[in-house]
């Protein structure tokens, strides 16, 4: 089969798409024909190298992905063969004291396809069957194949971790990214008041569109000083922040006494300046949160399959350009997922 795959870490020149031996289904393993599969900015990370993290290679990147049922393991029994199914990529070893919990993204063993082990952007993978949820037929491709990621990432910081309730102020920095964009509709669809930050304007209409109700052009303005000033001076209740070093600071400043900023990732850098004396003056908290229990994965999707939240695509590009989506990533164009699909599949 065709796999999108690295050799070494490195530049986007590493990447290729090419022959690689296919995959058979262990016991509890499905085999999937892929159809489809989004881009995170994990991917990039992989790509580049984490330190601590010791891939297999040649590695295939992928953490998203949506296609039909090829194969079953003998273990397995949610599926058969012609279902259509997506992948969530966390994987959790199901024994551990917080796996018994029903906390599986606590998982002391936990780990995630596509970083930790080999993705699925290849014309077929094997996965297993926990890590993969049922898909409606009626639903697109690259809807099914982009949703998960961020929509379950989105969903327990705000809901479970955040504790977010109907009314609130939601601040989310950079809407228009993956996590962004679900958050503003999360929080939306959650009735709290959301504000969004974005870098353009076409990028703020877009996050309007998604639900925001007050959006500022970080390039253009202070958003601390604009949160004040919307707010009375008073803050808002939560600050959604993945964007780490260069915005922590003004995320603590925009939060209310009593407020929380909740965090599930660091773009800029993951050791920012930060302010104790503001944290303990005025009682905030900071909480982090990572992907979600297969609960709360059931629970979002749900809601993505029936049309409620909607994942925007930003470009469909053949596998082969997988080096291409990279670089839209890197270079943060345009709004939304960005989705490879087998060469065949076009
Ligand atoms: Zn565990």
């Amino acid at each position: 089969m065709q796999a999108v795959q690295f050799s070494e870490h490195g530049d986007r020149d590493v990447i290729e798409y090419g022959e690689f031996p296919d995959p058979e289904p262990g016991r509890d393993e499905v085999l999937v024909d892929v159809k489809a599969g989004a881009l995170n900015h994990l991917d990039v990370w992989t790509r580049k190298g984490l330190p601590g993290v010791d891939l297999e290679m040649p590695h295939i990147p992928g953490s998203d992905g949506a296609g039909v049922v090829l194969e079953t393991g003998e273990d397995v029994t949610r599926f058969e063969e012609g279902d259509h199914v997506a992948v969530s990529a966390g994987v959790s070893c199901g024994v551990c004291e917080f796996c018994r919990d029903g906390e599986e993204s606590l998982c002391v063993r936990y780990s995630i396809i596509g970083e930790h082990q080999r993705g699925v952007h290849s014309e077929r993978t094997v996965v297993p069957e926990d890590n993969l949820v049922p898909v409606p037929d009626h639903v697109d491709w690259e809807i099914a194949g982009s949703a998960s990621l961020v929509f379950q990432t989105a969903w327990r910081m705000l809901l479970h971790r955040g504790g977010l309730e109907p009314g609130e102020k939601v601040l989310v920095l950079g809407a228009s990214g993956g996590v962004g964009h679900a958050a503003v509709q999360i929080a939306d669809h959650a009735g709290a008041e959301v504000y969004a930050t974005a870098s353009t304007d076409e990028k703020l209409a877009y996050a309007e569109d998604c639900g925001a109700e007050h959006v500022i052009n970080y390039e253009a303005e202070d958003f601390a000083a604009e949160i004040r000033e919307h707010t009375g001076r008073r803050g808002v209740d939560m600050v959604v922040d993945h964007v780490g070093a260069a915005t922590w600071r003004d995320s603590l400043k925009s939060l209310a006494k009593g407020g929380r900023v909740v965090t599930c990732g660091a773009t800029t850098g993951g050791n920012p300046e930060t302010d104790i004396n503001r944290i303990f003056w005025n009682q905030l908290s900071v909480i982090g949160s990572t992907m979600a229990t297969p609960g709360e994965v059931d629970d979002v999707l749900e809601l993505v399959w029936d049309g409620t939240f909607e994942p925007r695509i930003r470009e469909v590009l053949p596998m082969s350009e997988a080096a291409r989506a990279h670089e839209l990533l890197e270079n943060r164009e345009g709004f939304g997922k960005v989705v490879v699909r087998p060469d065949s599949e076009l």
